[in-house]
């Protein structure tokens, strides 16, 4: 008899999302005329940037001809396409991170889920509350967690709270942990950390021989010149680092696909029998057993971002995005509405008023105002009394529902 992984039985997920819909659903039948704004989803709205469209439709004119066809490429990406992201992402910023120590992949989603691959199955876990889900359910499902409580705790993993009361910063645990999920600028809070934070985790991961797996998917949101766009900004990062990074909110790429993770040639953990192995092999062997590249037409596109017309577009989009966010920011401030985040990041992180818990302002704003966000409580136990709104729409949407907001709330 065929068994299943029961790991995946503890699971609350899906439980966030297919909720929203569920109430958003309710709502709308029962009032027909509702224009309903959805600021929830974490998903871009504008189209992706020329430069990108005019380079894969040159690659697809290229796989029409039998001389600059192209087949099965390399699975660790094309090294036309690693070269720039070195010299752009990480050189150009002091950071030492060769275009060898680059992955090309389908997606940070898949890349932070899949990198439990090539870790043990007793590893400690530490990851922020509120988090980015994909985090903890890959590692339930991996079977490192016990069950999950009341609040979605899961047994077994340790908790950091990012809070206003610690100004949305995290604290060192007390006991050792052996991998470590950090995600700045954070979703859903858009909280960022300074040199020092991220510097104050990699003494710790060196110290303990933990391993952090740094998302930066939001990097290019960064506006406040003094913050650190990558890990390896930090001395001592390519000891025990790994970054994930992704074209998905700079430039447009969540429905095109295309991202990265850095696995420095200078990293290792421990095997059962002690010894030190080395964690780019391993990423390199798992990849290139299980999966077989991007397409080549989109990694041409994701070159364009590197070209000077592709940098000026995606500049345009995260401006664009970014100027969204300061829009929702000031509405609801002046609404008397406390907010966190969206200055260096695309989400606002907003304090429920009057106490309400999470779902309740959920249920009041799309009932009252018709308007649409994430209830807090859904990314960890430490987001209740929080609610997430997404910059990512169109600025009609923005402004017409902060309309509305500011006219219910204001004092
Ligand atoms: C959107 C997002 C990503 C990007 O995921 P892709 O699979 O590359 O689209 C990664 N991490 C976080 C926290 C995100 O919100």
């Amino acid at each position: 008899m065929a068994t299943i992984n029961d790991n995946y039985l503890k699971l609350k997920a899906g439980y966030l999302f297919p909720e929203i819909a569920r109430r958003v659903n309710t709502f709308a039948e029962a009032n027909p005329d509702a224009q309903i704004i959805k600021l929830g989803i974490g998903d871009v709205t504008e189209p992706l940037p020329e430069a990108c469209r005019t380079a894969m439709v040159k690659a697809v004119e290229d796989m029409g001809d039998r001389a600059t066809f192209k087949g099965y490429g390399p699975e660790q990406g094309y090294l036309w396409l690693r070269e720039k992201i070195a010299a752009h992402d990480y050189q150009a910023r002091g950071c030492q991170v060769d275009a060898s120590e680059i992955f090309i992949s389908d997606g940070s989603k898949c890349d932070t889920g899949n990198i439990l691959d090539i870790f043990g199955k007793n590893n400690t876990i530490a990851v922020t509350d509120p988090v980015y889900p994909v985090y903890v359910d890959t590692n339930v499902m991996a079977g490192h967690t016990g069950p999950a409580n009341e609040a979605g705790e899961y047994a077994g993993l340790t908790y950091l709270p990012m809070t206003a009361d610690n100004d949305f910063t995290t604290e060192l645990p007390n006991q050792k942990v052996d991998l470590i999920y950090l995600c700045f600028p954070n979703n859903p809070t858009g909280a960022t950390a300074t040199k020092g934070e991220l510097k104050k985790w990699v003494d710790y991961a060196r110290e303990n021989g933990s391993i952090i797996l740094f998302d930066a998917a939001y990097e290019a949101f960064i506006t406040d010149p003094t913050l650190p766009h990558s890990i390896y900004e930090i001395d001592g990062a390519r000891d025990c680092a790994i970054e994930f990074r992704s074209f998905s909110k700079n430039a447009g790429f969540t429905g095109t696909r295309c991202a990265l993770t850095v696995v420095p040639k200078t990293l290792t953990a421990k095997a059962a029998d002690g010894s030190d192995v080395d964690l780019h092999k391993l990423w390199s062997r798992r990849q290139s057993t299980k999966f077989n590249g991007v397409s080549y037409i989109i990694q041409r596109g994701a070159e364009a971002v590197y070209s000077e017309a592709g940098q000026a577009q995606i500049k345009g989009l995260i401006n664009f995005y970014l100027e969204n966010a300061k829009i929702i920011r000031d509405k609801l401030t002046a609404a008397g509405i406390k907010v966190y985040g969206g200055v260096n990041a695309p989400y606002v992180w907003v304090k429920t008023p009057k106490g309400m818990s999470s779902w309740e302002f959920f249920d009041q704003l799309l009932q009252t105002v018709h308007v649409v966000g994430t209830p807090g409580s859904g990314f960890g136990a430490a987001g209740e009394g929080y609610f997430r709104i997404s910059a990512f729409n169109s600025r009609e949407n923005v402004e017409e529902a902060m309309k509305r907001i500011t006219e219910k709330y204001k004092l």
